[in-house]
């Protein structure tokens, strides 16, 4: 691995300069404008990135359209050499690749390590694999004396925009099958984590991938490369990961050309436990489902709901918990929580805590600065994993995303009531279950809205199974044939028989 950026302790050697990743070169925006990436955990800037603007777009999508008319064409036995090889240099850069999303995230690197960079290169060999068994349909009209086949074909070029909390599993979740299936695409990182899809463009550039097949083109949303890329006419679908109002907006703007849109977009899930769960391993995992990543995951359980007989004892215990876990040094392979994104999401998130309070909420434990963080960590993001009771569910704190370590727990009495008050929410992305009583599993589950449900487990994914939210939490489903029927154009063939 090359001289690190950051060292454990947060000390700052160096701050690299990333570029554009245009029909296989490295290149810098054509404004010259840069800005900066900041390191969360100390608030000092890592790297520099360019500031695309209509021009660069332009080139990549140029670029794209040249490169689809051959990747296109290509056998899929072909196109999934390059994408197990991609896999296999991922897995090769395990250690750097960790190391870049955790300092770049402000995340713990046993998070980057353990789970998010070999779920990255698994999304290239899953989808590598996938690809050459996806088969489509065929009718026999024997009334007409005609038979019909469809047949399945890339739509062109995507626009692939992506959010910062885990930049290269969902970059690399919306990549590979945009590739598998045919496409060419455009990857337009979230400007507060550039690198790792920086690093993505040189492993494809290493694979061979033919110039032109993935782009890389950093910038901001509106008004800058995530729009432009929405808005040109040659970028025939776009797949978002973000929030529910980015969703509208390049909603708004790809209407014009009606191109194909898939929105994974924000939650606010509902955990619910009954009184008859394993109590143990519903802590253990809640722990995880409330705090993962800072919190700052689309997945996260953060209105706990919690049956009344067990209320006192889970409350005790999850706080117990929170208070245990180690918040701190992102580079510590010991850290259980490291620091969040950016001063501002920071402002977003404590700004929650004083609604909370004056709505009538107790913070049991967190909604401070933890006090042990040494001198060079001062000037990061931090905030202890933090739990609130009392609140009613119709405060904004229960009601609106937060996105980050806080959590809120309040009893339930019957099945009927938690279940109407986990749909209470315009949301619809996933829901946890606890109970041991498997009729009443499958009854809650059915009739909860939301997009994906796990029962006694959370984070739990088979990448075969549709994945993606109701209501406000998006639009379509990704995940094995899904991310096909995204990816691809149907195209039905009749033919009369003589
Ligand atoms: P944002 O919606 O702010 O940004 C997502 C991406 O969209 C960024 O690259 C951003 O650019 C870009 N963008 C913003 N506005 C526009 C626009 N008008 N046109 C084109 N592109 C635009 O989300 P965050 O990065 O803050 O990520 C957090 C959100 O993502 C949360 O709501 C979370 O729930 C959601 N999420 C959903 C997941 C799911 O699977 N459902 C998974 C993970 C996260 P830039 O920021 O650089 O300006």
């Amino acid at each position: 691995m090359a001289e690190a950026i950051v060292e454990k302790g947060g000390v700052i050697n160096k701050v690299i300069e990333l570029k554009n990743f245009i029909g296989g070169k490295f290149i810098d925006s054509v404004s010259g404008k840069r800005f900066e990436n900041r390191y969360p955990a100390t608030n000092e800037v890592i790297a520099t990135v360019p500031e695309s603007g209509r021009e660069d777009v332009e080139m990549a999508v140029e670029s794209a359209v040249k490169a689809f008319k051959v990747w296109s064409k290509m056998p899929v036995k072909e196109r999934s050499k390059y994408l197990m090889k991609i896999s296999e240099l991922i897995m090769e850069r395990l250690d750097e690749l960790s190391y870049l999303e955790s300092v770049d995230v402000g995340k713990p690197i046993r998070l980057a390590r353990g789970m998010e960079i070999p779920r990255a290169s698994y999304n290239f060999s899953f989808f590598a694999e996938f690809a050459k068994y996806v088969h489509t349909e065929f009718y026999e009209t024997d009334d007409r004396g005609a038979i019909n086949y469809v047949l399945r074909r890339p739509v062109g070029v995507a626009g692939l925009i992506t959010p910062w909390n885990l930049p290269l599993v969902l970059t690399t979740w919306k990549v590979a099958p945009c590739l598998a299936a045919g496409n060419t695409c455009i990857i337009k990182p979230s400007e507060l984590t550039p690198i790792t899809a920086t690093k993505l463009a040189e492993i494809a550039a290493e694979a061979g991938l033919p110039d032109g097949v993935l782009n890389v083109v950093h910038g901001f949303g509106p008004n800058s490369a995530g729009e432009f890329i929405v808005s040109h006419p040659d970028v025939k679908l776009i797949s978002l990961t973000g929030e529910t109002t980015t969703g509208q907006a390049i909603m708004r703007t790809a209407s014009q050309h009606l191109k194909k849109l898939s929105f994974e977009l924000g939650g606010k899930n509902p955990n619910i436990i009954f009184a008859d769960a394993d109590l143990e391993q519903a802590l253990d995992v809640t722990i995880q489902s409330s705090f993962s990543n800072q919190g700052e995951v689309c997945l996260c359980g953060s209105r706990i709901y919690v049956e009344r007989k067990i209320y006192d004892e889970f409350v005790e215990r999850l706080v117990e918990r929170a208070k245990r876990m180690k918040v701190g040094d992102p580079l510590d392979p010991e850290t259980d929580m490291g620091a969040l994104i950016s001063e501002e999401h920071l402002h977003k998130v404590r700004t929650y805590l004083e609604i909370a309070v004056a709505d009538g909420g107790k913070i049991l434990t967190g909604g401070k600065t933890p006090e042990h963080l040494p001198e060079k960590f001062k000037s990061g993001n931090w905030l202890e994993p933090t739990v609130i009771v009392g609140l009613n569910d119709n405060c904004r704190v229960i009601k609106e995303e937060i996105f980050g370590p806080v959590v809120t727990v309040s009893p339930f009495d019957t099945e009927e009531e938690v279940i109407e008050r986990a749909n209470n929410t315009h949301y619809g992305l996933s829901a946890t279950i606890w109970t041991n009583d498997l009729s009443r599993a499958h009854r809650v589950a059915s009739q909860i809205e939301a997009g994906v449900i796990w029962i006694n487990t959370w984070f739990l994914r088979d990448l075969r199974t549709p994945f993606g939210g109701m209501k406000m939490s998006g639009l379509g489903r990704e995940g094995g044939i899904y991310s096909f029927e995204f990816y691809t154009e149907l195209k039905n063939v009749c033919i009369k028989l003589q």
